[in-house]
């Protein structure tokens, strides 16, 4: 069916306000047909008329560029901690906790039920679907995209190698943690790489291709050189993101510390190393790359790859404060990312847009280095769609671009009075003033809920099946708290290495 949105301002960058209009936008098919006099007319006779009575504005839909949906029924569960013991709660490899596909879709629902209901119509789902990523839970997480109308490049985030590769300060484990380091990683490389087959052979383009395939690293230290460049030969193949978490915490820097036990890096950043292994390209994601130093710059912005940048994650985790300016100074593309509902903790791309805003301000720059909302935007629409290699495709409102588009009521509180639709997009939206959402031309959520699907029957289901899982969880979780003190301890070591930069404000 297609849709008249008459009487819209459209976000136009190029434009000293922001926007166009009055004016009308036809969506026809999977795009933006028309826009401007001439939508009417070339509108079908049983179209569909919205009408935005001179106070809507369309923008393009919200691209949250990372993303973790297994985690999305842990909102808040946790006390802040640093990475390196979060994770030991957030995925544990405990075959218990083998989600069932019923569970895998649910879970996944969740997430995309909250990011189309405040605008968010693009997602890069890197899934770690612990302990292994069997195809039937793959085919429940990819229907969950498929059924809810939302935009989704899925990857299989799986650890390689086991925890002993992967930490610097190992010298003097013992008991426990002396096992838990020995632990192989739940799935070897050709179980994964036959996950992936299934992945892409099955889904990668489904949907019109509104849902498509990435491939991930998870992280360097994370996995071998081989089962890496088997990775990057198939995301070469098929055109395919490269999710790789790079120097999100201190923690990771001290690898490159010579001395503290990781030989393979030799001295060497992780991003360094992944030059020298010659896997930097455009297609890589960097996640996070928060602990990087001038030479990991150069490097990121010669390979031309993208940064996904997860603010509130990175507070949340102490991880620290991205070099926002040093990468735009670069040219580097900057995306941005929810991260994990376990870790920021809505899936409300909008808070992250106001912490883009916001954190790097106490960079202890010049204030004419703080992030303007225009750039803040940028990130969000051009990033976004540069991280999915979909550049000209989505984040903009023009005619023969996908129609993933919000439409916005600027008399909703965020905007009332209206002042700068920059600014207030950046710094006062939180979805609140969301009326409608679509994506490749389809309504998914109006009036503040989702009509691709039954809200309410998923949303009562999830509530059930999870509340049956958490004691389940919980024994997990009291199991972990033995080897607690002996990641703290490697953690605590690396605060106290010199690792030549800060990323932390004090
Ligand atoms: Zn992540």
């Amino acid at each position: 069916m297609s849709v008249l949105l008459t009487d819209v301002l459209v976000w136009a960058p190029a434009e000293r306000s922001g926007m166009t209009g009055p004016t009308d936008v036809l969506v026809d098919g999977d795009v933006v047909a028309a826009i401007g006099p001439g939508a009417r007319v070339a509108a079908p006779v049983d179209v569909r008329v919205v009408d935005g009575a001179g106070h809507h504005v369309v923008v393009p839909g919200l691209v949250n560029a990372h993303f973790h949906s297994p985690a999305n029924h842990l909102k808040g569960a946790f006390r802040s901690r640093p990475l390196e013991t979060f994770m030991l709660y957030e995925s544990p490899a405990d075959p218990a906790l083998a989600p069932t596909p019923r569970e895998a879709y649910l879970r996944t629902m969740l997430g995309a039920l909250e990011m189309l209901r405040t605008g968010t119509t693009s997602v890069q789902d890197d899934a770690f679907l612990m302990p292994t990523p069997d195809p039937a839970v793959i085919d429940a997480v990819m229907q969950a995209y498929a059924d809810s109308g939302i935009r989704a490049t899925v990857a299989l985030d799986q650890p390689e190698l086991p925890d002993g590769d992967k930490l610097p300060f190992l010298d003097g484990a013992d008991g426990n943690f002396a096992a838990a380091l020995r632990a192989p990683a739940p799935a070897a490389a050709p179980e994964l790489l036959a996950a992936y087959d299934h992945l892409v052979r099955t889904w990668h383009g489904a949907a019109g291709g509104r849902l498509s395939a990435a491939v991930s690293i998870s992280a360097p230290q994370r996995v071998s050189p081989e089962y890496w460049g088997a990775l990057d030969d198939l995301s070469r193949a098929h055109d395919l993101p490269v999710f790789a978490h790079m120097l999100e915490t201190r923690t990771q820097r001290a690898l490159s510390v010579p001395g503290t036990g990781q030989d393979r890096f030799a001295g060497r950043s992780l991003v360094r190393y992944t030059a020298d292994l010659g896997l930097l390209n455009d297609r890589v994601n960097v996640i996070h790359a928060v602990w990087v130093d001038d030479d990991d710059l150069d490097l990121i912005a010669e390979a031309g790859a993208v940064v996904a940048h997860n603010p509130v994650s990175n507070l949340r985790l102490g991880s620290g404060v991205m070099p926002f300016r040093a990468m735009r100074d670069r040219g580097i593309t900057i995306a941005l990312g929810v991260d994990e509902a376990i870790c920021d903790d809505t899936v409300n791309t909008w808070g992250v847009v106001k912490q883009t805003g916001l954190v790097h301000n106490v960079s202890g720059r010049d204030a004419d280095d703080w992030p303007a909302p225009a750039e803040v935007l940028d990130a969000l629409w051009e990033g976004g769609a540069a991280a999915m290699r979909r550049t000209g495709r989505i984040g903009r409102v023009a005619v023969g671009t996908q129609a993933d588009l919000v439409l916005l009521d600027l008399h909703a509180p965020a905007f009332t009075p209206f002042n700068d639709l920059r600014g207030q997009l950046v710094y006062c939206e939180n979805g609140g003033s969301v009326r409608m959402t679509i994506v490749a031309g389809r309504v998914v959520a109006e009036g503040g809920r989702v009509v691709s699907v039954d809200e309410t029957a998923l949303l009562a289901e999830a509530r059930e099946l999870h509340a049956a899982r958490r004691p389940a969880l919980e024994r997990t979780w009291a199991s972990v708290d033995a080897v607690l003190p002996a990641y703290d301890a490697v953690v605590r070591r690396a605060a106290r290495t010199d690792v030549g930069m800060n990323r932390w404000t004090a």
